[in-house]
């Protein structure tokens, strides 16, 4: 028997409200906002034209940040693995060129797009004998969650509770994420629960952009500041064509860190391995004694590697192996792993496990086609290099406090764009957006966290030239 739902239930439920939504934001094709009450917040959705109408222009930089921010959303430049080109992606580069005008716009010097979509610009300073600081953020967005058809939404005001990200299921709730009860009163920007936002580190962006706009638009003296912006850093070969010896700096920041306050001057060490598990297929009738499956074998190599020592188990400055692909069939499967761990010596020993791990299987299992390993180093500990310019720490230190933000020294557990430059002798330790939950569909950001960011660069840029 058919249920009679009175048509006021029938408003009520989930179904209706979505069919109602989709038509309604579908008639405004996202030229408009559409404001809806859920859960007691008000969630706006807004183009980048709107926003500037409804705040009447860019009164302040506040205004400026979130529409620049928005702006880069809206640029597709999730990085690609596989990508044999530099940039693997052409969103990044199309973002790049649209950076480039706008560095053009602020009237800096030196500004230089490669074609490798490396942006490097030059704000010279406007007191005497002023250091140079290097300010870095990253175009790409993760290859892990896509980033096409980013739609941002707004939500001023955050009244706490869970947020509905869009029209489909995807939620978030200070349950999962306690840090949301911080930011109650807050303005958060979400993406509709189809996407990553590309906070990182677009956010980062924007707020470089929105810094440099201050400096040049006030007489707050301040030292000379190299900026760059570079491609492909989620997948670890952005810093290929970077031009280390042009980018003559004392020291430099990466914007590409999480909460307010967070200031990280530690990495990981990283590598990546790869392990290759030839099979051979065969009709499953006339399998007996001829098939080798190789993705059984993958699943019994697998078995190898310690259960604890994994990403979602491991914490603080513990390290992990990562298994972060798995593909293939019966006749081949590749196996791709992440290897990470502070400690230079331990290490070594986990690339030292992984070759003794693929020696043995090779030895046990007499395959007709051995296992093949390759390991790759990707990036080292920035740590020694950091602490042959205390400086950079100091510095950041007292602008964070002087803007009344506590600093937060954290480790990194992943690599940055500075690691590389540290690499190179460049201490180049990093800064927060204020955003969380990077990769993710969940990701967020406040409004207030990124002012923030802007103001301590500001600070740095002003307290570096300060007697
Ligand atoms: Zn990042």
């Amino acid at each position: 028997m058919k249920a009679i739902i009175a048509p006021w239930q029938n408003f009520l439920s989930k179904k209706f409200d979505l069919a109602y939504k989709k038509a309604f934001f579908s008639k405004f094709n996202k030229k408009f906002c559409y404001i809806s009450k859920k859960c007691g917040e008000k969630i706006g959705r807004f183009n980048k034209k709107f926003y500037g109408l409804l705040k009447g222009g860019y009164m302040d930089f506040r205004d400026a940040l979130l529409e620049r921010f928005l702006n880069y959303t809206e640029f597709d430049t999730q990085s690609k693995i596989t990508g044999k080109s530099s940039p693997t992606t052409l969103g990044q580069l199309k973002l790049a060129k649209q950076l480039e005008q706008e560095l053009y716009t602020l009237e800096l010097e030196e500004i230089k797009l490669s074609k490798h979509s490396v942006l490097t610009a030059f704000l010279p300073a406007n007191m005497p004998n002023a250091p140079t600081i290097g300010l870095i953020a990253h175009l790409d967005t993760s290859p892990e969650c896509s980033g096409k058809n980013v739609c941002a939404e707004v939500i001023e005001n955050y009244r706490g509770g869970d947020i509905a990200l869009g029209i489909g299921d995807e939620f978030i709730s200070p349950v999962f994420y306690p840090f949301l009860h911080k930011h109650v009163g807050n303005t958060l920007i979400v993406a509709d629960g189809n996407t990553l936002l590309g906070a990182d580190n677009k956010a980062g962006i924007a707020e470089i952009m929105t810094a440099l706009s201050v400096l040049k638009k006030t007489n707050i003296p301040h030292c000379n500041i190299r900026v760059a912006f570079t491609p492909d850093e989620e997948i670890g070969v952005g810093m290929k064509y970077f031009p280390i010896d042009q980018f003559l700096c004392d020291w430099a920041y990466t914007i590409d860190g999480g909460e307010v306050g967070e200031l990280e001057y530690e990495n990981f060490n990283g590598a990546s391995a790869k392990v290759t598990i030839h099979g051979r297929n065969m009709h499953t009738g006339y399998a007996t004694g001829k098939m080798i499956n190789a993705l059984t074998l993958a699943c019994e190599f697998q078995q190898i590697f310690p259960t604890a020592e994994t990403p979602e188990k491991t914490e603080n400055k513990e390290g992990f192996f990562h298994l972060s692909r798995f593909i293939g069939d019966v006749e081949k499967v590749e196996l791709h792993y992440l290897i990470r761990d502070f400690d230079a010596q331990k290490f070594e020993q986990r690339k030292r496990f992984i070759e003794t791990a693929v020696a043995n299987f090779n030895r046990n299992k007499k395959l007709r086609k051995k296992v093949e390993l390759e390991i790759q180093n990707n990036y080292k500990n920035m740590y020694q290099t950091v602490q042959k310019t205390p400086q950079s720490i100091a510095l950041a230190d007292l602008a964070m406090r002087e803007c009344g933000i506590e600093p937060l020294h954290k480790p990194i557990r992943g690599g940055t764009d500075g690691a590389w430059l540290a690499e190179k002798g460049l201490a180049c330790p990093n800064i927060f957006t204020g955003g969380y939950n990077f990769h993710s569909k969940h990701e967020v950001i406040t409004l207030e966290g990124m002012e923030s960011a802007v103001n301590v660069i500001v600070k740095i840029a002003e307290l570096a030239v300060a007697k």
